[in-house]
Parts: C-alpha cells; sequence; structure tokens
C-alpha cells in the first residue's frame, strides 16, 4: 500500500491491497490515505440526513478538499439552506455545486414536464449520473458516505475499490462502509453536528423533494425514496467496481 507524504501516481496504488489493510481502520484515517494517495481527490455529499458525519471528517483531514454537490434542481429548500450551514459550521472552504446541463424547466420542455414520474432512471441519468461523470473529469478518485447496512445493493461496499465512470477508471472510497446508523448517531452526538431540518420531520434519508417522502416508525431509512417503485438507488453508486 502506498503510504508516503509524497502524492504518487494513481498507478502505483495496489487497490486490493490497500482495500484490505484499510479494512476495519477508522474513517478518518481512510479519509487520510485517500487524500494523500490519489492524485486528485475529491468528496461527494448530498448534504442529506447523514452527510454532517463525512463532512466533519473532511474538515478535520482539509477543509480545502474539493466537496462536490449534486445540485439536482429538485432539492427541498431546507436542503439547499443545508448545505450552506453545514459548509459555513464546519469551515468547508470548496463545496462546489454540480448543476445539470439542463434546467429543470429547460429539461421539461425538452422530454415533457415530471420525468420524475414517467421515468425516474432517465431523470437521475440526466440530472445526476451524467453531471457527476462531467465533474469527476477532474479528479483521479472520490470518497462518499455510502455505508453497507444502508441497503442490500450496498452491502458489499469496499473501502477501496477501482470505478468505471463514462470510460474512466477511478478509486471510489468509502470511508464510512463499516459503519452502522448507531455509529453515525452517536458521531454526531458527539462532536454535536448540526441535523438536516427534516430529519426531525420523519425524514430518515433525503434526496430530491419528488422522490422522497418521511419514513413510518419501523420503517427503513430509505423506504421514503422512491417509495412505490421497484427503484432504489439513482445511478451514481451503480458504476462497475473492483477490489479485493
Ligand atoms: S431523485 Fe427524482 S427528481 Fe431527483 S434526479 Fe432522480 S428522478 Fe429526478
Amino acid at each position: 500500500m502506498v503510504t508516503d507524504t509524497l502524492v504518487p501516481a494513481l498507478s502505483d496504488i495496489d487497490v486490493e491491497e490497500a482495500a484490505h489493510e484499510l479494512e476495519g481502520a477508522p474513517a478518518i484515517d481512510i479519509l487520510r490515505w485517500a487524500r494523500a494517495c490519489i492524485p486528485r481527490f475529491a468528496v461527494t455529499s448530498s448534504f442529506g440526513a447523514d452527510a454532517a458525519t463525512l463532512l466533519s471528517l473532511v474538515a478535520e483531514v482539509d477543509a480545502d478538499l474539493p466537496v462536490l454537490f449534486l445540485d439536482t434542481g429538485f432539492h427541498f429548500a431546507e436542503s439547499l439552506a443545508y448545505r450552506h450551514l453545514l459548509a459555513n459550521r464546519l469551515g468547508l472552504r470548496n463545496v462546489i455545486d454540480v448543476r445539470p446541463d439542463l434546467t429543470v424547466a429547460q429539461q421539461a420542455d425538452r422530454y415533457g414536464p415530471a420525468m420524475y414520474l414517467r421515468d425516474p432512471d432517465v431523470c437521475c441519468a440526466l440530472r445526476k449520473v451524467a453531471p457527476l461523470d462531467e465533474a469527476l473529469e477532474g479528479y483521479d478518485g472520490w470518497a462518499t458516505g455510502v455505508r453497507r447496512s444502508q441497503t442490500p445493493d450496498r452491502a458489499s461496499t469496499p473501502v477501496v475499490a477501482t470505478a468505471d465512470r463514462d470510460g474512466r477508471t477511478l478509486l471510489k472510497v468509502a470511508p464510512l462502509a463499516a459503519w452502522t446508523a448507531a455509529d453515525v448517531a452517536g458521531h454526531r452526538r458527539l462532536h454535536d453536528l448540526p441535523p438536516h431540518p427534516l430529519a426531525n420531520r420523519g425524514f430518515g434519508s433525503i434526496g430530491c423533494a419528488p422522490c422522497t417522502r418521511p419514513t413510518a416508525p419501523g420503517e427503513d431509512d430509505r423506504a421514503g425514496r422512491w417509495a412505490g417503485r421497484a427503484k432504489t438507488e439513482c445511478g451514481i453508486h451503480l458504476e462497475s467496481t473492483t477490489s479485493a
């Protein structure tokens, strides 16, 4: 595994070995490793219900790290306010709003209104996946707040993996992969992190307003995303990955 303080070339990293060695390491050490080893490294955040955890670690490691926020145009006003509140509170100096090529109105003009009802996969492809691919063109790897305990699809999330994005191979890092919901809540309490304004109103997982509803007691946190549909992921975490 590369641990030199000099930033090496991406090809110098033995991904399989890194994934093995970092499994079980503290999340902040995983983040420090990524910052040191991945030449052009960013973090993505939805500024949703659990975002404060990873972002508090980012602030501790390097408040100038680029934090990419996918501003789909469909976020709750509370989420947009939280994006600024959290960035200010944590002292994050490089939050970048990533927007789709088309505004919501332009998308409706071109493809018809309420695409999120008619074909949410296409809507997510236009407003999340393509903008993220474009934003990641400037980076060699990125970290996300994905956790194994969130959904069956995420249950085998590696701590470090290669990820194919739009024909390029990047490194994808998941410092919180092994964290449970209780770990996240404990970290939030310990560090007195501000909650998302909607978290206290029953929203366990928060994405675009048209595709998010509050969850009932006992329901899975992500049950409120695309409720009533087979869809469980927007697509930004569905790229092909390889690790140990
Ligand atoms: S979550 Fe819903 S509104 Fe947001 S991009 Fe996907 S389909 Fe569109």
